[in-house]
């Protein structure tokens, strides 16, 4: 059932309302009355508090589809008992507005209770792809995060699904699950949105005062430094990684998590780096955590 037009002004450059549905049951009459019409699905998953990445992905769903779902879901499962879930910025009003200026149709947001009436007893789950990295320091993540997309997945239908290389060991997996589970969706991992000093745009932002602010620069700068001394020459894995953390040590109060070199398909540590391997980063600036990455062949 949908609740109707979120109650906020109608900027000047949208032709239609976005309407916020909150049921399973409400998003899939929606979705399959926009199909009966022929239109293609394009899908936006989120968990909100958006941010020009997450409308870049909007913007891209429009070129290729002409019904735009977007979800926005802070999905308890991912975050570990000592993270974020109930500090997680929220602003659905807000939301509502950005998601509508850029041309979603539709914004699923569905309550905690809607997804998971019961407690889960199946998770999707992937095998040492979700246990490096990202997947080492927060165990348990990904297999709350594969399940929600599987879940989106089958509720929404999408034809096209946008994610952001933000998350690059998320795209990762999640383009696994579309192979190995025969999800009929055409994935598209969309380049990362920065701010003008490189900043990558997060979510979790928000939480950074100016002097963190200033201090979360160092991811970036660790990946470009890496980045620059490939283009130079550089292709020994572990030397570009001691590059990496070298410029992260510029920064002590900067908490390191790992920087590492891998390739894009398996996130194994490379030997030797070609250009479509990927420079990661996370690191913990104050009580954020945050994570980066770019390809280093991207520059040249
Ligand atoms: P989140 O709301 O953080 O779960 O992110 C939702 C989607 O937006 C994910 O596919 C992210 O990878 C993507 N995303 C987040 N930040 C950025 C960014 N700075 N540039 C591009 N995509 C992003």
């Amino acid at each position: 059932m949908t609740s109707g037009p979120v109650g906020i002004p109608t900027p000047s450059t949208a032709s239609r309302p976005v309407e916020h549905i909150g049921t399973i049951a409400g998003i899939r009459e929606a979705v399959a009355a926009a199909r009966a019409r022929g239109e293609r699905i394009g899908f936006v998953p989120t968990m909100g508090f958006l941010h020009e990445g997450h409308l870049r992905l909007v913007d891209d769903a429009a070129r290729r589809a002409g019904c735009v779902v977007m979800s926005i879901f802070v999905n308890p499962t991912q975050f570990g008992p000592t993270e974020d879930f109930s500090r997680y910025p929220r602003d659905l009003g807000g939301d509502a507005s950005k998601a509508r200026s850029r041309g979603v149709d539709f914004l699923f947001v569905p309550e905690v209770a809607e997804m998971y009436p019961t407690p889960p007893a199946l998770h999707v789950t992937a095998d040492d792809l979700a246990t490096r990295w990202e997947g080492a320091v927060r165990p348990g993540h990904f297999g709350g995060v594969l399940t929600v997309v599987a879940k989106l997945f089958n509720i929404v239908a999408p034809d096209v699904a946008i994610f952001g290389r933000k998350d690059f060991q998320q795209a990762a997996l999640i383009r696994r699950m579309v192979r190995e589970l025969n999800f009929p969706i055409d994935l598209v991992v969309a380049p990362t949105v920065r701010e003008s000093d490189g900043l990558a745009l997060s979510s979790r932002n928000t939480y950074l005062d100016a002097p963190a602010r200033a201090s979360a620069l160092g991811l970036v700068e660790s990946l470009r430094a890496a980045e620059r001394a490939f283009a130079a020459g550089e292709h020994e894995g572990e030397r570009l990684t001691a590059i990496g953390l070298e410029s992260l040590a510029a920064r002590p109060e900067i908490k390191v998590d790992y920087f590492a070199v891998v390739d894009p398909t398996d996130m194994r540590a490379v030997g030797q780096a070609a250009s479509d391997s990927v420079a990661i980063v996370a690191a913990r600036v104050g009580a954020t955590r945050l994570i980066d990455n770019m390809i280093l062949g991207e520059g040249t």
